[in-house]
């Protein structure tokens, strides 16, 4: 444990409730104090959210009702090496903007876009033209054969069509998906992920702390 405390680590999540954004139609973010300790014995507050509220992670179940769910994945699935790519394309993620050489089987990858550098991430508000993981780019992370597949916005989809298809790509191949992370200050690299989710049962996503160990 000393060891890893001695490398550099970064904290990729986003603050909920200050810098956290509510995808639109979702459940936003809240939280409130039902009982505070000037009047009380103690401060105790209700959260309401999201399972995708924040940095999070999806998993199969979100778009396939048989697809594996939360609990069915091993906690050690949730600790793995990734590597950072930066993408400078303002639009999407495409097939032609990655050398997907450099991504190795079982491995997992992390998209660093304008989403990051110019804060949209953080920002605390949507908006609808943030950079996404295109259908061709997912079906190349399948490729790939990487085990997860992580984006700097609320989503890796392209905001507003009908078909899901980057999402459906990747979860079809119960790759896991992670979201909202904010990779504005990591440089591009190899590093340890943990995005630890809630062990919570049957769920299609959870909220996680991710973080970043540099090598
Ligand atoms: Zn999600």
């Amino acid at each position: 444990m000393n060891q890893i405390l001695e490398k550099k680590i970064y904290d990729i999540s986003v603050e909920l409730g200050t810098e956290s954004i509510d995808y639109p139609g979702d459940t936003p973010y809240s939280r409130n104090l039902i009982m505070n300790a000037g009047d009380s014995f103690c401060n105790l507050s209700r959260l309401e959210m999201s399972c995708h509220s924040g940095t999070h992670l999806d998993v199969p179940y979100h778009f396939y009702s048989e697809g594996k769910k939360l609990d069915e994945f091993a906690v050690t699935d949730f600790i793995k090496r990734v590597q950072v790519i930066e993408v400078t394309n303002p639009i999407e993620v495409s097939e032609t903007d990655v050398d997907w050489s450099k991504i190795r089987q079982g491995e997992g990858v992390l998209f660093k876009t304008r989403n990051s550098t110019e804060g949209l991430v953080n920002s605390g508000e949507f908006v609808a033209d943030f950079v996404y993981l295109s259908p061709g780019a997912a079906k190349r992370v399948n490729e790939c054969g990487a085990s997860l597949v992580g984006i700097d916005y609320i989503s890796i989809e392209k905001y507003g069509v009908e078909h899901f298809h980057s999402h459906l790509e990747v979860l079809g191949k119960d790759v896991i998906v992670l979201e909202a992370v904010n990779l504005s200050k990591v440089p591009e690299g190899y590093y340890t992920l943990m995005c630890l989710p809630l062990k919570l049962n049957g769920a299609d996503a959870s909220p996680v702390r991710a973080i970043l160990i540099a090598d």
